[in-house]
């Protein structure tokens, strides 16, 4: 196997990516729609946007693959982002830099790749928008220039959303080692730690801006059920896919966490508690109104959602607490519901 060299300009390029802020972030909503666009469009297994740092490459968004990131030893991207130009693995058993890889010889089994360069506005390489399968195939120039035009937009809106984030004190002001212990591998959502850091500063927001912090606690439905009768792989889809429902469904500003196992706690600013009330129905429906489709199978999921706005002088320990005493109420009347706690 080949490892890719480094790029001459390694310093400034890892440098370049360290400060747009995106290592170790939550999945981003949008990104994952381009992903998912990508994966359909070219009717492969996998399409991931993968950003190369110091020695590992780490995925913002990803479909079709399970883990948050691989060695750099092993990436293919790392080899993409030394061209400007797509890199294209028709067949890896035939390629000899690829052959003897351990992703091609074990799971994922990367047969055919395809990966088109991301740039900064400097033109530093960051990673890769790349497709991935585990059967041989190529592209012709038509479906060359569609994913050059995905990778386009991926770039863009890279570029874009670091200048919106340099606006954004409240989550830039977390160092990358923070991020780091705050996001949960398995759903790239915020996990408890981000909940406790988030909800002070949450609070200092609603006091500043005159709103109210919103506090809701969500829970799949008979989630036991899923893994015992589809495994728990299917069941880690199917928290995957949740996940990613709840942050397409709120909106930018919210604050979305996974609180531990199937709960989830979502924070966000509203006016009064039908607001929330609105916030925590959307996100139902976001997850009812639609199967979730694994493997051989599809799934009718439900979500129950206790709501609280915190009261003057309450911790928010405290009310958190009363959404969850909604939640478990919501459990009680039926589940698929949202109530508002008293
Ligand atoms: P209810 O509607 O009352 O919430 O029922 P439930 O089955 O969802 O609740 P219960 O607390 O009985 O079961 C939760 C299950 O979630 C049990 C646990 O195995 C599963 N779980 C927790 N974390 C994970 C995870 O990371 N992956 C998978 N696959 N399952 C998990
Ligand atoms: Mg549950
Ligand atoms: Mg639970």
């Amino acid at each position: 196997m080949l490892s890719a060299p480094l790029p001459a300009n390694e310093a400034e390029r890892q440098q370049a990516l360290e400060s747009l802020n995106v290592l170790d972030t939550p999945a981003d909503p949008y990104l994952d729609a381009l992903t998912r666009l990508a994966r359909d469009l070219f009717g492969v297994k996998t399409a991931l946007i993968s950003l190369i740092d110091n020695e590992r490459q780490w995925f913002k968004s990803r479909q079709g693959l399970e883990v948050a990131e691989t060695p750099r030893t092993v990436s293919f991207c790392a080899h993409a982002i030394l061209q400007d130009t797509p890199l294209v693995v028709e067949d890896s058993h035939r390629d000899s830099r690829f052959c003897d890889n351990p992703i091609v010889l074990r799971a994922p089994h990367v047969r055919f790749y395809a990966g088109h360069p991301l740039f900064d506005a400097q033109q530093q390489a960051l990673g890769t928008l790349c497709l991935i399968d585990p059967a041989p195939r190529r592209l012709d120039r038509q479906e060359l220039m569609r994913l050059r035009d995905l990778a386009y937009v991926v770039q863009g809106y890279l570029q874009l959303r670091h200048c919106a984030h340099q606006a954004d004190d409240l989550r830039d002001a977390l160092s990358r080692e923070q991020r780091k212990g705050m996001l949960d591998p398995l759903t790239q959502l915020w996990n408890r730690a981000g909940l406790l850091h988030f909800l002070p500063l949450e609070q200092a927001v609603a006091e500043r801006s005159g709103l109210q912090l919103g506090l809701i606690y969500c829970d799949l439905d008979h989630f036991k059920r899923v893994n015992d009768e589809h495994g728990h792989d299917a069941g880690d889809h199917v928290l995957w896919e949740s996940a990613r429902r709840m942050s397409a469904t709120v909106r930018p500003q919210d604050v979305v966490t996974r609180n531990g196992g199937e709960e989830f706690v979502i924070l966000a600013l509203v006016k009064d508690d039908q607001e929330l009330l609105l916030i925590a129905e959307r996100i139902r429906l976001a997850i009812a109104s639609q199967p979730i489709v694994l493997e051989h199978t599809q799934l009718q999921q439900t979500v129950s959602l206790g709501c609280a706005l915190l009261g003057p002088g309450e911790s928010s320990g405290a009310a958190l607490k009363r959404a969850d005493q909604a939640l478990y109420r919501a459990k009680h009347e039926g589940r698929n519901r949202s109530l508002l706690a008293p």
